[in-house]
């Protein structure tokens, strides 16, 4: 991927990650301070109605002194600040306050609040002097109420709220301070999440031009071969095809090359978007690596080397056969292509608990240690200008290698001894999730 997309990209990333962050944090925060605020005026109100419900059974109870002798000293020193918790205006029918000698002091301060008829039964909060905020409660007392200094009034309960606005405030205070913490290491962590989302997208990119690349490469070069060839042939129109039996056999085996390279990249396309068509099977083991190799000791024999296959102990694994045939076609073409006349190779399937290995083993020229991992890769040769002699392109071990991914197994090449390479696959007998499935498109 260009580095401008994909910058664009992560940048979208980040945004989007970003802006969710930041909404998870205004939604939490809000949520918190809502609850809270809730939270710190229910007790409030709920004294309120406490004070209402005693002052209209007609006994007037002061609900809370403001010197209680068993007060602790943070409830006095509240008390101290904040000189009057509750507090009770007493409206004549006209609004005027008739309390005033039992409020004393802290008449001058409350004479402003002036009687909303109205706002008889609801809770609000008012604000006094600029200074004191206070829950309040208005009630209008019935005439018939036996307390005779309220009967027929309207009461106003106040509730001194100070503290709680206080606590409130200390509480917003944190909860920004929190949040804005947060929201910073949210621009840290969309960072963090954006490259980590992109890495696997780049290095598939990554990945799939290469493979694009050298997939072209590959094609290109037959292609080439049998159009210079063709074009020598036009040059020579005369000629018998005897003649040029050079030029066309070349062309030819081009052309074939061509069309296993094609079948190859086609194989390892289906592979990468998982559209294979999988039948797993319950397989009699020593039946099938029979008919399987039988053709290739021919083949084997016609090119002056030995193909053995040890004996197979009996027993059942549940794979796909066209699949494992493919596999072991690879495995076997490459134990030829890479081992001189007069050598043999010998082949194995054997049961290990409840995984089964096959060995394909050589005395061919080998694999170094350095390349033992690499030549699973795409395209991926040890040695180029021999695998074009023998026809390689590159793409058989990543093939084999996705075949046994397939069946949930794992393959390495070791070296054989005293010379040559050993390919070992073990695949699971009945391969997880798979025991019964049939003719299923598989997940790679
Ligand atoms: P190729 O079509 O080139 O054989 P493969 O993917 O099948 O492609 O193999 C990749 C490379 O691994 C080969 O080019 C070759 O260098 C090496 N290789 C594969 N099989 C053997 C083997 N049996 N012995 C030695 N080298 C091998």
């Amino acid at each position: 991927m260009s580095n401008k997309v994909n910058r664009a990209q992560q940048w979208r990333l980040f945004i989007s990650n970003f802006i969710g962050f930041t909404v998870i944090f205004v939604l939490l925060g809000v949520i918190v301070f809502v609850l809270f605020k809730r939270a710190m005026l229910t007790s409030t109100d709920q004294a309120l109605r406490v004070e209402r419900t005693s002052r209209l059974s007609g006994a007037p109870v002061r609900r809370r002194p403001q010197h209680q002798p068993d007060m602790t000293p943070g409830q006095m020193q509240k008390a101290a600040i904040h000189p009057f918790m509750t507090t009770t205006l007493i409206y004549s029918d006209h609004g005027k306050i008739i309390n005033q000698a039992q409020l004393g002091s802290r008449y001058d301060m409350l004479k402003r609040i002036t009687l909303k008829r109205s706002q008889v039964g609801e809770l609000h909060t008012v604000r006094v002097n600029g200074k004191y905020s206070f829950r309040t409660l208005l009630v209008k007392v019935p005439k018939s109420n036996s307390d005779a200094t309220v009967a027929g009034k309207y009461l106003l309960i106040m509730e001194n709220i100070d503290p709680q606005k206080a606590a409130m405030a200390n509480f917003t205070r944190v909860l920004l301070i929190t949040m804005g913490v947060f929201w910073l290491l949210s621009i840290l962590m969309s960072i963090w999440m954006s490259r980590l989302t992109m890495r696997p997208i780049l290095r598939s990119w990554g990945r799939q031009t290469e493979f694009v690349g050298n997939a072209a490469h590959e094609l290109r070069t037959p292609l080439t071969i049998i159009q210079n060839k063709l074009e020598f042939l036009l040059t020579r129109p005369n000629d018998k095809i005897i003649d040029q039996a050079e030029s066309i056999a070349v062309a030819n085996s081009e052309s074939q090359r061509l069309q296993k390279l094609t079948q190859d990249l086609l194989a390892l396309a289906r592979s990468d978007s998982n559209t294979v068509q999988t039948n797993f099977e319950l397989t009699d083991m020593a039946k099938f690596m029979r008919q399987t190799v039988e053709p290739y000791v021919e083949i084997a024999a016609s090119q002056g080397k030995t193909l053995v296959l040890n004996p197979v102990t009996p027993f059942q694994a549940t794979l796909d056969q066209a699949l494992v045939h493919q596999l072991l076609n690879i495995l076997i073409d490459n134990a030829l292509k890479y081992s001189p006349q007069g050598r043999s190779i010998t082949l194995s399937a054997k049961l290990t608990g409840r995984k089964w290995q096959l060995v394909v083993a050589d005395q061919g020229i080998g694999v170094k240690r350095a390349d033992r991992q690499r030549i699973f890769d795409r395209f991926y040769r040890v040695d180029s200008s021999r695998s074009r002699q023998t026809g390689g392109n590159g793409l058989g071990l990543s093939i084999a290698h996705w075949i046994v991914n397939l069946h949930h197994g794992n393959i390495v090449v070791k070296g054989n001894q005293p010379q040559g390479s050993q390919f070992v696959a073990t695949l699971p007998v009945n391969p997880v999730g798979l025991a019964g499935h049939h003719d299923k498109t598989t997940a790679k």
